[in-house]
C-alpha cells in the first residue's frame, strides 16, 4: 500500500513515520509513505500558500490552488486518484472498522489543514472524505494524518510480527482488550494475577476473554451492541449484570 501525506510540514510528518515499527515496515517495503509539500506547488512567486479569510476575521486560509496542483502532480505521477482524505475536526469520528476498510486500498492520500483550514472551494472540487480524530481542534492536520497513516499501516500484512498481532486488541473486534502483564511477577507487592502464571493456555484463554468482555461491560458497553458474543460469553456478561 502506498501512503501519500500532503503537508506544510514533511519533515515533522516522515520524521515519526520513519520510527519504530512503521520505520521498520518502510524499510522492509510493507508500506510505502510518501510526505510531500505542499508549498513545492505554489504559483506565488513569494511562495505563499495561504491569504487572509474573505469576510474579515482572525488566522489565515490555506488557498485552493497549491493543494489543487500538489494532489493533481500526485494523481498523474501513481496514474490514479488515490482515495483523499482531509483531516478535519469537521468530518467522521475515525472508528477502527473505518481504518480495517482503509487498510485494503491501494492508495490513500492525506492532505493536512494548518490555520484556519482550507479554502471551501478545493473541498468541493476534490470532494475527499473528511475524517476527525476527536472533538477538539488541533493547530493542524498532520498529527491527525500521522495517526490515520499508523492506524493503517499496522493492519498491513508483515508490519506488525506475529507477536505483536493485533486481532485481540481493543476495538479490532468491539472489545476492550484484557489487562497484561510484564516481569516482575511481583512489584511492589502487587502480584500478576496467578492463572497467568499456570502455564495452562485454554484457562489463561478463558480469562483473558472474560477480562475483555468485564472491560468493555465496564467501561464501554455501548461497543457490545457490535461485537460478536458467544452463548458462553452472553451468560458471563448476564452474571456481570447481576452483581
Ligand atoms: N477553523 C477550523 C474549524 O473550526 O473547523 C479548524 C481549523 S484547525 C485550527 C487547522 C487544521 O487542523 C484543520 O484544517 C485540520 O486539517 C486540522 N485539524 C484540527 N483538529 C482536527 C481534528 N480534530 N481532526 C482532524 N483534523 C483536525
Amino acid at each position: 500500500m502506498r501512503i501519500d501525506i500532503l503537508t506544510l510540514f514533511p519533515d515533522m510528518c516522515d520524521t515519526v513515520m520513519s520510527e519504530s515499527i512503521i520505520g521498520r515496515a518502510r524499510k522492509n517495503g510493507k508500506v510505502e509513505i510518501h510526505c510531500t509539500d505542499i508549498r513545492d506547488y505554489t504559483a506565488d512567486k513569494h511562495r505563499r500558500v495561504d491569504d487572509k479569510p474573505y469576510g474579515g476575521g482572525m488566522g489565515m486560509v490555506m488557498a485552493p490552488q497549491p493543494i489543487y496542483d500538489c494532489f493533481q502532480s500526485l494523481c498523474d505521477e501513481i496514474g490514479s486518484r488515490p482515495h483523499l482524505i482531509y483531516l478535519t475536526p469537521q468530518g467522521k469520528t475515525l472508528t477502527q472498522e473505518r481504518v480495517k476498510a482503509l487498510a485494503k486500498l491501494d492508495n490513500i492520500a492525506l492532505l493536512c489543514g494548518h490555520y484556519e483550514g482550507v479554502d471551501e472551494r478545493v473541498i468541493e472540487a476534490l470532494e475527499p472524505e473528511e475524517i476527525s480524530v476527536g472533538d477538539y481542534v488541533l493547530t493542524g492536520g498532520e498529527l491527525p494524518a500521522l495517526i490515520v497513516a499508523d492506524a493503517v499501516s499496522r493492519m498491513l500484512p508483515g508490519v506488525l510480527s506475529d507477536d505483536e498481532c493485533f486481532e485481540e486488541e481493543s476495538h479490532f473486534n468491539s472489545l476492550l482488550e484484557y489487562p497484561q502483564y510484564t516481569h516482575p511477577s511481583v512489584w511492589q507487592g502487587r502480584q500478576v494475577p496467578e492463572i497467568l502464571l499456570s502455564g495452562n493456555h485454554a484457562k489463561v484463554d478463558k480469562w483473558r476473554r472474560e477480562q475483555s468482555l468485564k472491560r468493555t461491560f465496564e467501561r464501554r458497553p455501548d461497543l457490545l451492541r457490535e461485537a460478536e458474543l458467544s452463548d458462553e460469553d452472553r451468560i458471563f456478561l448476564s452474571e456481570l449484570k447481576k452483581v
